[in-house]
Order: C-alpha cells, then sequence, then structure tokens
C-alpha cells in the first residue's frame, strides 16, 4: 500500500490549535491583553463591539514590533518570549508558546498596526484566515493596535455556540478584571459598544480592587502578607461579615497570573472556619509570588490550573497568613457564638409594632364543599385571570395539583370558617401547631397534613411577584427618600438590563449611575432594610445567566425575590401567621411544590398513623 500521510497546511494546522487556544471572544481578549502586558505597556485599552462578535480591539504603548516582527508574529511557534527549553524555568511572561496570534489570524480577520519607539514609521498588516492581504508603511502612535473582527467567521459552528451577548461580555469582563487586578500598574480602560464601562488609572492593589468592585469594597477587605522562601504572599480577605453567597470575588495570583486552585481555595475556607454561615463565600484577592522554577505552567494553552512544586507548605502558609489577619484585624472577636440568633428581632422589625401579614380571603368560599376550588376564591386572589398566554405554560401539572387540593378538604366545617372571623378570640381550637419553628401541622379530614414553612412562603411569594409581572399591576410603596446601592460596573450592566422586570414587580428606580443606583420605590412586600440583600441575591441568581426571554427572566426573577424574602426556617409563626400561610399556600396554583420544584407538604392518613401504632 502507498503511504498516506501527509503534513497538514500550515493554515489547517492553526485552525486546529486555534480550537484550542480560542473557544470565545473572551479568549481573545485575554491573549491580546496579557501579549500587551508582556510588551511593557502602561497604558492599554480595550474595546469591544456586540460582546467581541464584531470587535475586539486593544491598544498598547507598549514596545511595538519591527517590521519583520509584525510580519513573523502571525507564524505557528512564533515568539519572542523563550529562546530555549530552559527559559520555561525563568519565564516571567504571561505568553511564551507563540500560538496565539497564529490561532486567532486563522479565524478572524485582523488589522494590526504597531511601532517601535525608535522608528519614524510603523506597519500596517492585514491577515483574513491565515491569509495575508496587506501590508504597509503607516504613520501610527507608538505600540500596537490588534483589531479582531468577524470572529469565527470561517468556523460557522464555533459562532453559532456562542452564548448570549450577556454571557460572553460577561467573559470578556472577567478576563479583563483579572489582568487589570493583577496590573495595578497599568492604566486600563474598557469600551462596550462605545460606552466606557471600566477606567482603572494606574494605582496600588488595594485601590484597583476598589475600583472594580466598587467603592463599598473598601471597608471589607482586611490586608494579608507573608514573606518566606517558598512564597510572598501579599493581598486582602473579605471580612466575614461581608461574605457572599456566591464565588464571584475569589482570586489568586502567582506571579501576576490569575489562576483557579480548588486546593488553595480550601486553605482559606480553612482559615474562616466557625466565622461562616453555612453556605456563605469569603472574598479574596490573593497574590503569591513563587520562583518560576517551583511551578509549571507548561500546561493546557488556555487553562489556569498551575502546579506548584510544594502545594502542602503552600497550603500551611496560606491558612496560618488568612488566620492572622482575621485575628490581627479584630475580626474574629466580633463573633458571638453563644447568641442564638433565633431571639433577635428581625432588623426591619425592630421599633416596629407587630403586624399580621394581609390575606386576601373569599369568606363565601367554602373549602369543605366536594367540588373543584371555587372560581371567585381564585379571581380575589389573581385579580386578572385573561393573563397572557405563556403565564400557563408554567403551571403544567395545574391539574393534577388543583385534584390534590380539591382532595385534601379540612376536616371540619365549623371550626375551619369561624378562623376568619374578625372576632376571633383566644379561646378558639386552633387548627394549625408549629414544629421546631420549621414544619406547620394540621389536621385534615383524610388524617393530617405537614407544611414546610419556608417552602411555602417561597411558593406564595413566588407566584405572586409573577403574577405582577405578568399582569403589570405591581403596586410600589414609595419611598420618603431615594436609597442608594453602589454595585460594580459589571452588577449595574446587570440591573439595567434587568431595570424593566424589576420594575413590573413594584422597585422604581429614580437612577442607574455607573457606580450606584437610585431605589425610590419597593415590591409592597419588600421591607427597606431588604432591599440590598434581595438585589444582591438575585444578581448573584443571574451572573451565570441571564436568560433571554422576558418571561424565563421573570422566573428567575420571581424565584431569587421569593427565596430572599420568603420566612425562614427557624422563624417563629403566630397562629394566625401560620394559617395565613396554609391557606396562602392552598390559594396558589401549584402548592405542592416549591418554586425549586422540592415538596411544600406531605400528607399523613390516619391509616398510615395506624399503621405506625400497630407496631
Ligand atoms: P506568545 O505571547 O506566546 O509569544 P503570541 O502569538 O501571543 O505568542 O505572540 C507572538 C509574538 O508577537 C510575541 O512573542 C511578541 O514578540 C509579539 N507580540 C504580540 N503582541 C504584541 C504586542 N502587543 N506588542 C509587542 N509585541 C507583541
Ligand atoms: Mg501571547
Amino acid at each position: 500500500m502507498s503511504s498516506i500521510i501527509q503534513l497538514l497546511p500550515d493554515h489547517v494546522a492553526n485552525q486546529i490549535a486555534a480550537g484550542e487556544v480560542v473557544q470565545r471572544p473572551a479568549s481573545v481578549v485575554k491573549e491580546l491583553l496579557e501579549n500587551a502586558v508582556d510588551a511593557k505597556a502602561t497604558d492599554i485599552k480595550l474595546i469591544i463591539k456586540d460582546a467581541g462578535k464584531s470587535l475586539i480591539q486593544v491598544i498598547d504603548n507598549g514596545v511595538g514590533m519591527s517590521v519583520t516582527d509584525a510580519r513573523l508574529c502571525f507564524e505557528r511557534h512564533a515568539t519572542s518570549k523563550i529562546r530555549q527549553a530552559e527559559d520555561l524555568f525563568s519565564l516571567y511572561t504571561k505568553g511564551f508558546r507563540g500560538e496565539a496570534l497564529a490561532s486567532i489570524a486563522a479565524i478572524a480577520h485582523v488589522e494590526m498596526k504597531t511601532k517601535q519607539g525608535q522608528e519614524e514609521l510603523g506597519v500596517h498588516i492585514v491577515i483574513e484566515g491565515s491569509k495575508f492581504v496587506s501590508q504597509e508603511p503607516a504613520v501610527v502612535p507608538n505600540g500596537t493596535s490588534f483589531a479582531i473582527k468577524n470572529l469565527f467567521f470561517n468556523i460557522p459552528a464555533r459562532r453559532n455556540f456562542l452564548k448570549s451577548e450577556t454571557v460572553e461580555q460577561r467573559h470578556i469582563v472577567d478576563e479583563f478584571q483579572r489582568v487589570a487586578m493583577a496590573h495595578p500598574n497599568i492604566h486600563f480602560t474598557m469600551y462596550h459598544n462605545g460606552s466606557e464601562m471600566f477606567n482603572l488609572p494606574i494605582s496600588n492593589y488595594r485601590q484597583r480592587i476598589v475600583t472594580i468592585f466598587s467603592g463599598k469594597t473598601n471597608e471589607k477587605l482586611v490586608p494579608v502578607k507573608e514573606e518566606t522562601d517558598i512564597v510572598n504572599l501579599h493581598g486582602f480577605i473579605g471580612k466575614p461579615e461581608f461574605a457572599k453567597k456566591n464565588r464571584g470575588e475569589q482570586f489568586f495570583f502567582v506571579n501576576n497570573r490569575f489562576i483557579k486552585s480548588g486546593y488553595l481555595h480550601h486553605a482559606i475556607m480553612a482559615a474562616y472556619e466557625g466565622l461562616l454561615k453555612d453556605g456563605a463565600q469569603p472574598s479574596y484577592f490573593l497574590y503569591l509570588d513563587v520562583p518560576p522554577h517551583t511551578i509549571d505552567i507548561n500546561i493546557h494553552p488556555t487553562k489556569t490550573e498551575i502546579k506548584f512544586d510544594d502545594e502542602h507548605a503552600l497550603y500551611a502558609i496560606l491558612r496560618s497568613a488568612v488566620k492572622h489577619s482575621l485575628g490581627q484585624f479584630n475580626v474574629a472577636p466580633l463573633l458571638d457564638f453563644d447568641r442564638d440568633p433565633n431571639l433577635d428581632t428581625p432588623y426591619q422589625y425592630q421599633n416596629k409594632e407587630a403586624e399580621y401579614p394581609t390575606i386576601q380571603v373569599d369568606r363565601s368560599y367554602n373549602p369543605f364543599a366536594e367540588d373543584k376550588p371555587n372560581p371567585s376564591f381564585r379571581s380575589v386572589s389573581y385579580k386578572k385571570t385573561e393573563v397572557q398566554p405563556n403565564w400557563e405554560s408554567l403551571y403544567v401539572g395545574l391539574k393534577q395539583a388543583g385534584q390534590e387540593i380539591a382532595e385534601m378538604t379540612f376536616e371540619n366545617e365549623a371550626v375551619t370558617s369561624s378562623l376568619f372571623d374578625d372576632t376571633e378570640t383566644e379561646q378558639e381550637v386552633r387548627r394549625t401547631y408549629q414544629i421546631h419553628k420549621k414544619y406547620i401541622v394540621s389536621p385534615i379530614k383524610s388524617g393530617m397534613v405537614i407544611i414546610n414553612q419556608k417552602r411555602a412562603h417561597e411558593r406564595v411569594l413566588y407566584e405572586s411577584f409573577l403574577t405582577n409581572m405578568t399582569v403589570h399591576q405591581a403596586v410600589s410603596q414609595q419611598l420618603l427618600f431615594p436609597l442608594p446601592l453602589y454595585f460594580s460596573p459589571t452588577e449595574i450592566t446587570l440591573i439595567k438590563e434587568l431595570q424593566p422586570a424589576l420594575e413590573s414587580t413594584g422597585f422604581l428606580f429614580e437612577a442607574v449611575h455607573h457606580d450606584h443606583i437610585l431605589v425610590s420605590g419597593l415590591p409592597v412586600n419588600v421591607a427597606e432594610s431588604e432591599v440590598s440583600i434581595v438585589l444582591e441575591e438575585l444578581l448573584s441568581a443571574m451572573q451565570d445567566e441571564i436568560p433571554s426571554q422576558s418571561f424565563s427572566q421573570n422566573d428567575t426573577i420571581a424565584k431569587s425575590m421569593a427565596k430572599s424574602l420568603a420566612i425562614k426556617t427557624g422563624t417563629y409563626l403566630s397562629g394566625k401567621e401560620q394559617e395565613n400561610l396554609v391557606h396562602n399556600l392552598f390559594a396558589c396554583k401549584e402548592p405542592n411544590v416549591s418554586p425549586f420544584q422540592k415538596p411544600t407538604f406531605i400528607t399523613m392518613s390516619v391509616e398510615d398513623l395506624d399503621k405506625k401504632f400497630s407496631l
């Protein structure tokens, strides 16, 4: 048989390599920014259009390239950063593979302008899909500008695979922030679709972090510092009371390169042990400088993992340094472990008369009628029944739920109806009992029902938010003075995007500025003291993906707000509150599951009980 092996042409090899290096627009951003940093720039601009799908441009004032280098840099394995294998062990640059530009040029239209300081003229090169289109001398500033247009123009599968603009933009911002945080000595700016998103002047590490994550970050930070033979550690950790619900503010940099490490993360969590509420995530911004020969970065081109020579020692150093800082800055003793939080008055109730939640009850409704729930009762809870068509689709399985409620008739007509008389007195027979501040138990005709109070309340709130949003009739409580709330630029972008949906729940925004918003109205069931937590949790729920359809956006918002605002396990409920909850739950369209599809109640029949006793 004849020989069949051939060497792949360069442009094919480059396109294949691009599959590894360039997964999405954000990968290009990372490579270009890192090249600009390696070129010793002190000013780097990132310009993005349509989340990088139409344009990614990076302009730096670095050393620039000679005409020959300008041409060579697009060749595979063309790098100025290493010359021999040993150089890999003393690497202080970000790049060294010489793959990025060749890969990017294989799958996009690239325009490059570059000039070295000592030259009169620079060069302007255009490449499309690995093919040189033009090369001309040009009058350009010192430094280099790369403009990448029509990314993936020749790989439609990749292009179609890209996520929504919000998601791609989010990835780009992540990469931008990581590089910017590692280099406070460089002035970074970022523009998206013509407007400035970040302007980060040359500063120190602390200021850089604060500028990126908004002014409120400053008070949260505690410095960390430790110098040893194997690592120089510096940076900041967040005070425990500011811990977040998500891991959005956790950063390790090794030799000024952002890395991920589950192992080192564990060391930090160990240092915070006992200081955090369940599931809370501390913020950290930690910079580790290690001798380059003690790490192996010769891994996958885009991976952010790294191998250390002496991981165990690093773990121990990190943990003790963080612990020390937490202690030294008097953070730990503030926490009083003996206090039972259940005994505290929730902040928003302090100095307030206790009041019953309002309920909507149709007094003519007889829950013990044998047939289906009375339509007039429904219409009280859900003022409009002519809802938009997609509203109903949420409630697949509705029939089933309806049947279950219909079957779950309460035991004794006389007692139940009297519960809702205004003249109710202490002596009346109680029909609900709270156990362990967690469940509400109530007898029903067939036996008993046990309701999970938190999940039940989530369901009630969720449906009420969703109703408001779908029929656009949310009621707002106006605030006397607009409430300023501070957010990072990324969060502000999210808020802008969600603004119409949030307003349909009852929020009113007097203004949305680049680093803060002014809230002038709140949904009726949100207290002023709860706003910031509600919005923060909402943003963190949205962080990974904002659903593009407004319908699912509403759903996500309603879910998140219901979760934030629902009474928690461990909250005491008065008899009246218990009853309200039970009745509101069973007035829901889908009472049997929480918005997160967990059961809200279980029933136990008398036979079940009998069986238990017959043993
Ligand atoms: P690597 O960064 O791994 O060396 P790249 O393909 O990213 O590979 O870049 C190839 C070479 O092009 C670099 O080694 C550098 O010499 C040159 N280069 C790339 N970007 C710039 C820039 N912004 N300024 C100056 N030189 C650059
Ligand atoms: Mg590079």
